[in-house]
């Protein structure tokens, strides 16, 4: 039987994109005090999507002013007070799903199937879950009246941008704290979208303040001396850079960074099951997430095996228009990003492990990167050990399980891992000794606001989601 391929594509116009946006500063949006702007592109057309405002030292100035301003006020209200506006927000994400969904897919170049299906619900799951604690702070655990620490500088990455954007600001209002929030400059739309939700909310001006911009915008927001708390998402390299930035102030400090993660396979594991969540562990995203299961950990009695199922499931995915329903893969984020794929991927090759690239045509116009699987790697190969954050897996073996921890501890992160196997009591066992903020047994890239996601060593420190979220925003 053959399969006829019918293109399904998602509207378009269900988005109204203005040729033009401000920074949403007390309430309002704004030019920037110096006029600056710039511009954000579908990465997967190349089309210029919008201009915005680019924001400067003087508009971080104002924007953390209105915060201060506001927090006063917003520090002050019943926690359920707090609750019914983080409930509205939640609301009306849910109302404009679809319309934010299809805003993420042309500002980012992920897929609707994953903008539908995965961003947007836990999006609208997060303001639901963090309204739900703003009126139960004293139940956290932290002692009868944990108070907010102020103004929160949040600087996020361009890979899930709704969904950074929430897993920052739902914890940092129902907590009692402000917010500057400084969007990736390559995915700002959803961000000042996200603005004008919380005017349709009511929300009180100055509570949440948005400010597009590029990384000197995003290190002014951070060094600014009325700021109280600092979350960053993002690379290692910035990271660093901005922990040197509060070290010696008074500010709190949160990082989510880099990963490598090890998807380790044992020979006992369903093997169709098995591939299904290497793949989604590797190319959810186009391999574009922290947490990516971007190593495989093979068991050598399976490794052929498992290999050719997963070259054969590979062979099948989609790659192509993200706005089309159908599709798998959809566009690199960016020109720079999809240079640093290309150069690590070829890097890998030179080192000698076997390069193999899923047979599929690359559009004439956007960023795209076939999906590629690396065998033969050893832990010496720079695919094993530098971040890619691209549709790259590159495939190792083990014997043992002491074997197969060793090699997945041999990294310098540790935000994620998988294990499959039918074993149970293996399961704990493997777990117990991985160092990795999150493992996912028998599945990958499961998500739940009610869990803390963070890393080990170069991952970062602190905790967001769940309970853990709310201490990161409060002194207790
Ligand atoms: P990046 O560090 O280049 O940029 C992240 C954000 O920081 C952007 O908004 C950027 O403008 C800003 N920025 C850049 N320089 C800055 C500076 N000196 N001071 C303050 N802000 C600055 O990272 P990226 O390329 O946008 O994102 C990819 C990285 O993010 C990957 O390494 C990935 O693993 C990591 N990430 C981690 C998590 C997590 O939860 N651990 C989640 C998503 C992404």
């Amino acid at each position: 039987m053959t399969f006829e391929y019918a293109p399904a594509p998602e509207s378009r116009s269900v988005v109204d994109i203005a040729p033009s946006y401000g920074l949403f500063v007390d309430g309002e949006f704004t030019e920037a005090a110096d006029g600056r702007v710039f511009k954000t592109v579908s990465p997967s057309t190349e089309e210029v999507l919008s201009e915005m405002a680019r924001a400067g030292e003087a508009d971080v100035d104002r924007a953390v002013a209105a915060a201060r301003r506001a927090f006063e006020g917003w520090s002050a209200l019943p926690g359920s007070e707090r609750a019914k506006y983080l409930f509205r927000i939640a609301r009306i994400v849910q109302e404009r799903s679809r319309e934010l969904a299809v805003l993420e897919t042309l500002d980012n170049g992920k897929p609707i199937k994953e903008t539908r299906d995965a961003d947007l619900p836990l999006v609208a799951a997060h303001f639901f879950y963090y309204a739900g604690w703003a009126d139960k702070l004293e139940h956290a655990g932290y002692g009868p009246a944990p108070k907010p620490l102020g103004v929160a500088a949040q600087v996020i990455p361009w890979n899930f941008p709704l969904l950074m954007l929430a897993w920052k600001i739902a914890p940092a209002l129902a907590t009692g704290n402000t917010v500057v929030l400084k969007p990736a400059e390559t995915t700002p739309l959803s961000a000042l979208f996200f603005a004008d939700i919380c005017r349709q909310a009511g929300l009180p001006k100055g509570v949440v303040n948005i400010l597009p911009g590029y990384g000197d915008t995003g290190a002014a927001l951070v060094a600014h001396p009325d700021v109280n708390k600092v979350a960053f998402t993002g690379s290692t390299a910035v990271g660093k850079a901005i922990a040197r930035t509060v070290a010696g102030t008074r500010k709190k400090l949160t990082l989510e960074l880099g990963g490598k993660g090890a998807n380790i396979v044992f020979d006992d594991a369903p093997v169709d099951q098995a591939v299904e969540g290497i793949v989604n562990g590797i190319f959810f995203n186009q391999g574009q997430v922290c947490c990516a299961g971007s190593r495989l950990l093979v068991q050598e009695s399976v490794h052929d095996e498992v290999l050719d199922a997963l070259k054969r499931r590979i062979s099948t995915l989609r790659l192509g228009d993200p706005l089309d329903k159908n599709t798998d893969i959809g566009a690199i984020n960016s020109a720079e990003q999809l240079a640093r794929i290309s150069s690590l991927a070829d890097q890998g090759e030179a080192e000698g492990a076997e390069r193999w690239t899923a047979p599929c045509e690359i559009p004439s116009a956007g960023y795209w990167f076939a999906p590629t699987v690396f065998s033969g790697v050893t832990q010496a190969h720079t695919v094993a050990r530098d971040e890619i954050f691209g549709p790259v897996l590159s495939v190792l073996t083990f014997r043992t399980p002491d074997e197969a921890v060793a090699k997945a501890n041999n990294t310098a992160y540790g935000l994620s891992a998988g294990i499959w196997t039918d074993k149970g009591s293996r399961i704990l066992a493997v777990a117990n000794k991985l160092r990795a903020g999150v493992v996912w047994s028998n599945t990958f890239n499961k998500f739940d606001p009610t869990s803390p996601f963070g890393g080990y060593k170069e991952s970062g420190y602190g905790r967001e989601g769940g309970r853990h979220g709310l201490e990161a925003y409060l002194d207790v």
